[in-house]
C-alpha cells in the first residue's frame, strides 16, 4: 500500500523503497500474525473492527497536544472530535453535563494514573486503598506518585472485601481515603460494591474523600445492560478510565480518562506556570484514537453496542455450558464476560494466550469469540485436563 497521495505536505515527497530482504521479514510478521489472531480468547480485546475508511488520515501528523477544550496553536489535532468522544462517554456513565472533563488517553493505565494523581492533588497527605484484584499497573503508578496506600483484602469472588476496608479505614481515620475501586477487575470481572463502600464512609463518617473506578472493560457493558451494578458517577465517582482498544476495538491501545471538572480545574491551577492549560498526563497526545473511536460509536451507536454486549454476554453463558458438558466448573459475575475456570495444562495456555494467575484462567467472549472458537478451546483444555 502507498501513502494517499493528496494528504498531508509529506505525501508527495519520494519514499526510498523496502529492501526485498524487509519485505520478506514483514510478510513473516504478518503470517505470524494471522495465525495468532485464530486463537485469540484471553485478553479482553475485541479483534473485530474495520477501520480502513479512515486509512487517508494516517498520511498527517496528527497530535492532540493538550487541553482538547482550549485553543492550540498546533492545528493538526482532532480536539472537536475529541469533544464528542469525552461527552458521549460522559453520557454513558451519567457524569453531570455541566462539571465533567475528560480526555483521550493511552490507555486504561493512563486513565487510572490521572485519576490517583486527582485524588492525591485533592488531598496530599491521602491514602489510597485498592484490592488485592486490582489490575497490576495499580502498584506501579502507587510507586511513581508516591502516595501512601494500602491493599485491601478480596473476597474470592474478586470483589472488595467490605469487612476488611471498614476495619483498615477505621484505622487510618486521621487520613482521607482515595478510594481505588473495580469495574470489572482484571482476573474475575468484578465489581467493587460502590454503595456498600460509601455506606462504609457515612458510617465512620469520613467526609472529606475521593473515589476513582477503574472501568477499564465493564465501563462499556454496564451502560449496555439492565439493572447494572452501580459504578459510576451516578453512583458517586470523582474520576473514571475505560480503555478504547478492549470492548470498542482499535488497532492500538487508547482510552478515555473522566472527572469532575471542579476537581480538573483546581489541578490545572496547579500547573498554570506550564503556560497553558495542561491537564492531561501526556504532552503530545495520539489524534487518530480520538476519530477512531468516533467512528465506531457513530456506526453502532448505544443500539448497536447494547446488541453486541447481549450476544457477549450470551457467549459468555454458552462457554459456561461447554465447559460444564465437559466437566469443568467454570464461572462468572452476572454482567460480565470474563468466564473463569481451574488453570489449564501450560501448552493450552500458551497456544490460547491465556492469562492466568495462580490457579485460574479465564476466556474473554469479546465479539470475535464466537461458539466454534469456544468450542475448539473446551475441546483443548479438557483434553489436556
Ligand atoms: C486492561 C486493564 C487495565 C489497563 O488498561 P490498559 O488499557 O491495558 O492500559 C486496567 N485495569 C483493568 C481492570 C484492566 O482490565
Amino acid at each position: 500500500m502507498s501513502a494517499p497521495s493528496s494528504n498531508g505536505p509529506t505525501a508527495s515527497a519520494p519514499q526510498p523503497a523496502l529492501s526485498q530482504a524487509d519485505r520478506l521479514r514483514l510478510d513473516t510478521l504478518r503470517r505470524r500474525l494471522a495465525g495468532d489472531a485464530t486463537r485469540f480468547a484471553g485478553y479482553p480485546v475485541n479483534a473485530l473492527f474495520d477501520y480502513r475508511e479512515l486509512f487517508d488520515l494516517l498520511g498527517l501528523p496528527l497530535n492532540n497536544i493538550g487541553d482538547p477544550w482550549s485553543p492550540s496553536l498546533y492545528g493538526l489535532n482532532t480536539h472537536e472530535f475529541e469533544q464528542e468522544v469525552v461527552a458521549w462517554f460522559a453520557r454513558q456513565t451519567h457524569a453531570p453535563e455541566d462539571d465533567t472533563w475528560g480526555y483521550v488517553t493511552s490507555g486504561g493505565t493512563e486513565g487510572n494514573l490521572y485519576g490517583i494523581f486527582l485524588g492525591r492533588e485533592l488531598h496530599p497527605e491521602g491514602m489510597v486503598y485498592y484490592s488485592e484484584d486490582t489490575h497490576y499497573s495499580v502498584a506501579k503508578v502507587l510507586r511513581m506518585l508516591h502516595v501512601r496506600n494500602l491493599m485491601v483484602r478480596s473476597n474470592p469472588d474478586g470483589r472488595i472485601d467490605l469487612h476488611d476496608l471498614r476495619e483498615t479505614l477505621n484505622l487510618h481515620r486521621d487520613v482521607p481515603p482515595i478510594l481505588f475501586l473495580n469495574a470489572g477487575t482484571t482476573m474475575k470481572g468484578a465489581v467493587d460494591d460502590l454503595p456498600g463502600v460509601r455506606a462504609i464512609l457515612k458510617d465512620l463518617a469520613i467526609r472529606s474523600y475521593y473515589i476513582h473506578v477503574d472501568a477499564a472493560l465493564s465501563g462499556m457493558i454496564l451502560p449496555f445492560v439492565e439493572e447494572p451494578d452501580p459504578f459510576d458517577f451516578a453512583h458517586g465517582a470523582h474520576s473514571l478510565s475505560i480503555s478504547g482498544h478492549k470492548f470498542i476495538g482499535c488497532p492500538f491501545p487508547c482510552g478515555v480518562a473522566l472527572a469532575r471538572r471542579r476537581i480538573v480545574d483546581r489541578i490545572a491551577r496547579n500547573v498554570e506556570y506550564i503556560g497553558s492549560l495542561d491537564t492531561t498526563v501526556l504532552g503530545s497526545r495520539n489524534g487518530i484514537a480520538p476519530v477512531f473511536l468516533w467512528y465506531q460509536i457513530r456506526r453502532l451507536g448505544e443500539s448497536g453496542f447494547r446488541t453486541q454486549t447481549r450476544q457477549c454476554l450470551d457467549a459468555a453463558e454458552y462457554a459456561i455450558r461447554q465447559f460444564a458438558a465437559a466437566g469443568i466448573r467454570a464461572w462468572r459475575h452476572r454482567h460480565s464476560v470474563t468466564v473463569v475456570f481451574p488453570r489449564p495444562a501450560d501448552a493450552v495456555v500458551r497456544r490460547w494466550h491465556l492469562a492466568v494467575h495462580e490457579d485460574i484462567a479465564h476466556v474473554i467472549t469479546m465479539q470475535h469469540v464466537t461458539p466454534p472458537l469456544i468450542d475448539a478451546l473446551v475441546a483443548d483444555v479438557a483434553a489436556a485436563s
